[in-house]
């Protein structure tokens, strides 16, 4: 049956019609039957599914828009025509409920896309991180850790002002502590095997009583820190805690982790060369997590304990080192002149190193 507004009893309403291409207003009718929306003017008829068609919400006094898929669209002026019409058919509530319904899958959809990104963030990528970092080709973290050196010899370190002798025999007596098996045996290093380290000494310059590990295996233990120490066996907790973060790669993982995110940053801005370039202040920038640390110290403790040397070692120098930092952060404040480069994180054994008062707590506990 075909509709027509002079068809008595049937319910219509006046509208101005625009089909998207031009300016000009045409006078229609509009009328709804079987679900199809029926507009007909001097030169214009369409019929269209309601269900294809947008209808704005009521709002106040503006008009009421049809919106059609094609980019035509119709005011509607009279609101209690255009009730009366959609209300007919129960297309209002038909409307409303799916506009309820688009609601609720907006905002649904936002909840789960930001708890993607932040589960992806928090668990997705740490794994990712972990599950790549033990693949990474030796050569290459071989090139991250040369790279970093050279960046930390060029920026912060000077060289070590300690003899030759003491070098060799700090290193030995390391190497001899951390063997498998060796010539005690129970000296050894936790794990089934003991990851290849290369000890370095440097005079720390701005970054003090430190060390670190780099991706490669590189432990840089700082002139300042031996000065620190009190004994060796302090020295070697230290150590044996940096030898821990090179077993689980957390270094590396940390690095990754970071890579991932500036790529994707990169990928999206367009310029991935920024982050080949960005990756040794990348190294120098990564912050353990606490979850790191807590291994790194059960590492280093397991292997002190497995020499017959106290984790109260590791303990006893965290709290001095934590001092000595201190220290060198409240002159800090005192020269605000000095270079960005100087007060910057670079080397801040503290900002690396979080939570040193829970640390020391469990060190000494674990006896
Ligand atoms: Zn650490």
């Amino acid at each position: 049956m075909s509709i027509s507004p002079s068809d008595p009893g049937t319910l219509s309403v006046n509208a101005e019609y625009f089909d998207g291409r031009s300016a000009k207003a045409h006078a229609v009718v509009l009328t709804l039957a079987g679900g199809v929306l029926s507009l007909r003017g001097t030169t214009i008829q369409r019929d269209d599914e309601i269900t294809s068609l947008r209808v704005s919400e009521p709002m106040g006094l503006a008009p009421r828009l049809v919106s059609y898929p094609d980019g035509a669209h119709c005011e509607v002026r009279d609101h209690a025509g255009m009730n009366a019409l959609l209300g007919a058919t129960n297309f209002q509530d038909s409307w409303v409920v799916r506009l309820q319904d688009r609601w609720r899958w907006a905002v649904a959809s936002v909840v789960i896309a930001v708890a993607a990104v932040v589960a992806g963030y928090y668990w997705g990528l740490p794994a990712a991180s972990e599950w790549i970092a033990y693949r990474v080709p030796e050569k290459m973290l071989a090139q991250l850790g040369s790279g970093t050196m050279r960046v930390l010899d060029r920026a912060i370190f000077k060289p070590t002002k300690l003899t030759v002798e003491r070098q060799l025999a700090l290193n030995s007596a390391f190497a001899w502590l951390s063997a498998p098996g060796g010539k005690f045996k129970q000296l050894a290093a936790p794990g089934d095997e003991r990851p290849s380290y290369n000890l370095l000494f440097r005079d720390g310059g701005a970054a003090g009583a430190n060390a670190m590990a780099l991706p490669d295996g590189t432990i840089v233990v700082t002139d300042q820190l031996i000065a620190l120490a009190a004994h060796d066996e302090e020295i070697f907790a230290v150590l044996a805690h940096e030898l821990g973060h090179i077993n689980r790669r957390h270094g590396l993982r940390m690095l990754i982790q970071g890579s991932i995110v500036a790529f994707v940053v990169s990928w999206y801005i367009g310029d991935v060369s920024s982050v080949a370039a960005g990756l040794p202040t990348l190294v120098l920038q990564a912050r353990y997590s606490r979850n790191h640390e807590r291994e790194a110290d059960e590492y280093g403790a397991a292997m002190l304990k497995a020499n017959g040397i106290s984790p109260r070692r590791l303990a006893d120098m965290l709290a001095k080192l934590e001092a000595s930092h201190r220290l060198k952060a409240e002159k800090r404040e005192k020269q605000e002149d000095e270079p960005s480069i100087k007060r910057g994180g670079v080397g801040d054994y503290l900002a690396s190193h979080p939570a040193t008062r829970e640390r020391i707590e469990a060190l000494n506990s674990a006896q």
